[in-house]
């Protein structure tokens, strides 16, 4: 089986430090815990902004000192950008942090509930957004929350918008959008061309269970306090902590985890996007 590529999500747009003293929120917070993440054995991490009051920002000038302090400490591990919604609506700043070159940034195709709001990407957006993605050569982490949005992938691949091989990231169990179970995870997962990667992303208590599902199907794994508090003894988790966890349980069932090389390899990344970032940041 390939090896294992585990991403860590570090921060999110809803964890607060009232929630958990473990999430980090500056940069120089996020860029120390994706030290500790790669150590554990992250290859990939997603990252979103915080401004200084801790809300969730689509300020560039943020993502910029993140993303430079990441590269002084761990500059090997690969980078991904967020540009969900919750950190603001305009178009233009939602594709920001693809405009800085990123390896990866996420994009959700398709709208879906999450508690308090509408998660909309209406098909204009999708048209926009991946229009930004192909002409910067940043490549999606396409975020499943709902079936048909693998479909909305594969109808702006047929566009010529999107180029294959497309990555996925399912993400389950989040409230208003697709449960967290074994079966729609193995449904999501056959519904995917041939050729494209897949990862999950559980929510809450059902992180570490389907990251062990992953595992045992050949997909790859997303933790971290974006999607989940506890670990499964229900004590509050570092980053790290979550990390470790998944890279033990993969070690147990005989499935070596992927350095940040073997996983730009299993991605298909071009080698020479790799810091392409560092001219941006400048
Ligand atoms: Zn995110």
């Amino acid at each position: 089986m390939e090896k294992l590529i585990i991403t860590a999500a570090l921060t999110g747009n809803v964890p607060t430090r009232e929630m958990t003293p473990h999430v980090p929120l500056t940069p120089a917070e996020i860029a120390a815990d994706v030290r500790r993440c790669a150590e554990a054995g992250a290859s990939l991490v997603h990252i979103h902004a915080r401004d200084a009051e801790g809300r969730p920002t689509l300020d560039t000038a943020v993502f910029k000192e993140t993303v430079r302090r990441i590269k002084n400490e761990t500059p090997e591990v690969i980078i991904q950008l967020s540009t969900g919604a919750r950190a603001g609506r305009d178009w233009e700043a939602r594709a920001n942090p693809v405009h800085l070159l990123p390896e990866m940034a996420s994009f959700t195709t398709g709208s879906n509930n999450l508690p308090g709001i509408v998660y909309e990407n209406a098909p204009d957006f999708l048209l926009f957004l991946a229009g930004v993605f192909k002409a910067t050569g940043v490549k999606p982490e396409i975020e499943v929350f709902e079936a048909g949005m693998i479909s909305n992938a594969l109808f702006l691949q047929k566009k010529e918008l999107l180029a294959p091989p497309l990555h996925f990231d399912f993400v389950l169990g989040a409230p208003g959008a697709m449960p967290a179970t074994v079966r729609n995870l193995v449904f999501l997962a056959d519904t995917l061309p041939p050729g494209s990667t897949w990862t999950v992303a559980g929510i809450g208590p059902a992180e570490i269970p389907l990251a062990t599902a992953a595992i045992a199907m050949g997909g790859h794994v997303r933790v971290g306090i974006e999607d989940n508090l506890l670990l499964p003894d229900g004590t509050l988790a570092t980053n790290a902590e979550l990390v470790a966890t998944v890279a033990t349980i993969a070690h147990t069932m005989g499935r070596e985890v992927a350095s940040p090389a073997e996983a730009r390899q299993i991605l298909s990344l071009d080698p020479e996007y790799k810091d392409r970032i560092l001219k941006q940041i400048d």
